[in-house]
């Protein structure tokens, strides 16, 4: 059955892949990003695909941009049955230069190095708001439509930083634990009016957030690069394709007692101790 389904940060990489797997099964797709030309774009090509799809402008972290979002959707493509909250990232400003902190640190005096003690609270609030608030407020205005409907669900996207942070990125690996812990939390308050509740928790996928940590100008590996790939048992990083499956199943009635879960594509990241 042919469902609405809306994307956030659709514009986005990852997202982009999964609104153009989810409309090749005949889904209605509402392209959602804070840069309309990225969504218009995404929108272009399923449609040049003989996909449905619209391109919609829309700040994941303002109220008022959703709702006018939720209403083109609603008269162009009809109520929402799923939403993807896929807007997310980190920021520099929440983020250390070393993955341990040192006694030499203190002396440290150069320009950009940051330690614990320097991070900003701008850099924090925004990590949090993007990844956290900018789940929860677009689920106050979508799942609004999937209310005493059958079919309807929502999927989250958290991280491996969720499970284990992270070194050097604090905010970020805060902000997804929040993302998995409310997606527990909404999969029960939801579970009476039968809106399902999942996550995915990707795990390293190449993308432009990331490239300059974990490649070099030439595309060789930089040590964090190389780190993440020794940790990987399956020894590589994901391709967004790798998200694909999961995501059809979690959005589909074939996952129809699924609900709360949050399921790592990792490539054995999480499973292994590294020893
Ligand atoms: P991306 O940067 O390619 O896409 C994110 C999109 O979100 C961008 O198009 C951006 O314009 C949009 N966006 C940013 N702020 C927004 C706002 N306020 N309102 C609406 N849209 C906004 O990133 P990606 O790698 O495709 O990541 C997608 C999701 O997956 C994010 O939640 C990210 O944290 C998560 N994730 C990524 C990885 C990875 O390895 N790339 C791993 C785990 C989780």
């Amino acid at each position: 059955m042919s469902k609405t389904i809306v994307l956030t940060g659709a514009g986005g990489v990852l997202c982009s892949t999964l609104a153009k797997a989810l409309a090749k099964e005949g889904h209605k797709i509402a392209v959602l990003d804070l840069k309309k030309e990225a969504a218009q774009k995404v929108a272009d090509e399923i449609k040049g695909e003989g996909g449905k799809a619209i391109g919609v402008m829309a700040n994941v972290l303002e109220k008022a941009s959703l709702e006018s979002a939720k209403e083109e959707v609603n008269t162009k493509l009809g109520p929402c049955d799923i939403l993807v909250n896929g807007a997310g990232g980190n920021h520099p400003l929440g983020t250390t230069s070393n993955p341990f902190f040192q006694m030499e640190d203190l002396k440290t005096s150069a320009e950009g190095f940051k330690t614990f003690f320097d991070l900003d609270p701008k850099g924090i609030e925004f990590t949090f708001n993007l990844n956290f608030l900018g789940t929860l407020l677009p689920t106050q205005i979508f799942a609004k439509d999937m209310v005493g409907r059958k079919g309807c669900s929502i999927l989250n996207i958290s991280s491996m930083n969720a499970f284990t942070p992270l070194t050097k990125i604090p905010a970020y690996s805060g902000a997804k634990a929040a993302v998995s812990n409310f997606t527990q939390w909404l999969a029960v308050h939801f579970s009476k009016v039968g809106i399902r509740v999942n996550a995915l928790a990707p795990g390293f996928f190449l993308t432009e957030q990331n490239r300059a940590l974990l490649t070099n100008p030439d595309g060789s590996l930089t040590k964090r690069g190389q780190q993440i790939i020794d940790q990987t048992p399956m020894g590589r990083y994901g391709k967004p394709e790798d998200l694909i499956s999961t995501t059809l199943y979690l959005c589909d009635d074939a996952s129809s007692f699924v609900t709360g879960v949050v399921i790592p594509i990792d490539g054995g990241f999480s499973a292994y101790s590294g020893v």
